[in-house]
């Protein structure tokens, strides 16, 4: 199904979720179009996220999560920050981290609000 057909039916289409991505300078890019993503840093929202557990994903229409995004395109594309696994040691306290498909197929865990995750599966 393409992006581009849904669009003629008046339909959002989901948020794109890419890997973050840096330039030579070390600077966040846009991986689809290059562009400089850095000042867009903080709390995202993806929608209709691919999530792999299901009772997550029957949980969340949208998901927030901490990273990047590109809004030079019909669609969002958000490059969430790097979770490394459930308890995403890397950021602050009350951030967990959850399993999510990207763009490409590969399952990559995203930092969540702890919160949102309690509050939606109990
Ligand atoms: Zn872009």
């Amino acid at each position: 199904m393409s992006r581009t057909g849904l669009q003629e039916f008046g339909c959002m289409p989901p948020t794109v979720v890419r890997e973050p991505t840096r330039d030579r300078d070390k600077v966040h890019v846009c991986p689809s179009c290059g562009h400089p993503v850095g000042k867009s840093k903080g709390s995202q929202r993806i929608e209709k996220p691919d999530l792999v557990h299901v009772v997550l994903a029957a949980a969340f229409d949208e998901l927030i999560t901490f990273g990047w995004r590109c809004d030079r395109h019909p669609y969002d594309i958000v490059m969430p920050m790097r979770a490394g696994g459930s308890e995403a040691r890397a950021l602050v306290d009350g951030w967990t981290g959850v399993e999510l498909r990207f763009a490409d197929e590969h399952v990559r865990y995203v930092p969540v609000p702890e919160r949102e995750v309690t509050e939606n599966v109990e």
